[in-house]
């Protein structure tokens, strides 16, 4: 059940966060990252695909603050989570107890909560204090900012909307960039759970070839910029449509993309499929 927090009290709160982001100098503008999440043991185990995700986090400065729009909050209307302290959510079932162990207790930031809202005009976004963050979000950043002390917020996917309007709503967020907010989209290029190759769960890597294909194809559009057939992707032909069977683990990447400015450099890595019908292909912008 989602509930709308009293807007008491936010604008000033936002005028606040102004204030004080104005006191530090600029640190540029911060990579948007695409991360492909795989499985939620990402969390707890030490592969290459973490291998990964911890290089690119050390490349980056210190985030002020971490906006994440994870494949598992989808929602009809769009919300962003604005509590003090989210709770760490395990969006799953049949895992190791070590895994429901796990807490991510980063702190939330109901005033980057309320400047997301003022930013998006498109739709009117809801502030959520019911949610938290769940495994798309914090299985990636235990693994990058173990010490769990950036603000994180999630911004969740409205579940009603074509692919142009994600896109198109994810382009209001790009100020953030240069407010040192990190923006990760948390999903998988190729995810199809219905085709997994559980014979193949322990390898390392394995890819059926429509999934190799769908990777390679969606691989070269991002290269190329051109995400005018990425939002069309339902055209891309049968492996795209293995790949995405439902949209919210590719949504993110549009996000992303949306945020790209036209001179920036983007940078594809941990480009590998595992358990046939999944790649952990992630992307940095900037
Ligand atoms: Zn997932």
């Amino acid at each position: 059940m989602l509930t709308a927090i009293p807007a008491t009290g936010l604008a000033s709160k936002v005028e606040e966060i102004k204030k004080i982001a104005g006191t530090f100098p600029s640190q540029g503008t911060m990579p948007v990252l695409f991360l492909g999440h795989g499985s939620p043991m990402n969390a707890l185990d030490d592969n290459q695909f973490v291998k990964g995700w911890k290089s690119v986090g050390l490349s980056l400065e210190k985030p002020k603050a971490i906006l994440c729009i994870s494949a598992h909050w989808e929602t009809s209307g769009t919300f962003v989570t604005a509590m003090e302290k989210p709770r760490t959510i395990h969006d799953f079932g049949g895992f190791p107890q070590e895994l429901f162990d796990v807490q991510y207790p980063a702190p939330g930031s109901p005033s980057l909560a309320g400047e997301t809202v003022n930013l998006i005009t498109k739709t009117k976004v809801g502030l959520d204090d019911q949610w938290g963050l769940d495994h798309g979000c914090w299985s990636l950043l235990k693994q990058i900012f173990p010490k769990a002390d950036i603000p994180v917020i999630q911004l969740s996917l409205d579940r009603r909307q074509p692919a142009q309007f994600h896109y198109d709503l994810a382009k209001e967020l790009v100020s953030l960039r240069t407010e040192g907010v990190l923006i990760i989209g948390s999903g998988n290029l190729v995810h199809n759970l219905r085709l997994v190759a559980w014979e193949k769960i322990d390898y390392p890597e394995y890819g059926f070839d429509w999934a190799l294909e769908a990777d390679a194809m969606m691989k070269k559009l991002i290269l190329a910029d051109d995400h005018r057939q990425l939002i069309n992707y339902p055209s891309l032909g049968k492996s795209v449509e293995l790949a995405v069977p439902t949209p919210e683990h590719y949504l993110p990447l549009l996000y992303v993309l949306a945020l790209k400015e036209a001179d920036e450099q983007v940078t594809i890595f941990n480009d590998k499929a595992v358990m046939g019908s999944l790649t952990m292909t992630s992307v940095k912008i900037g």
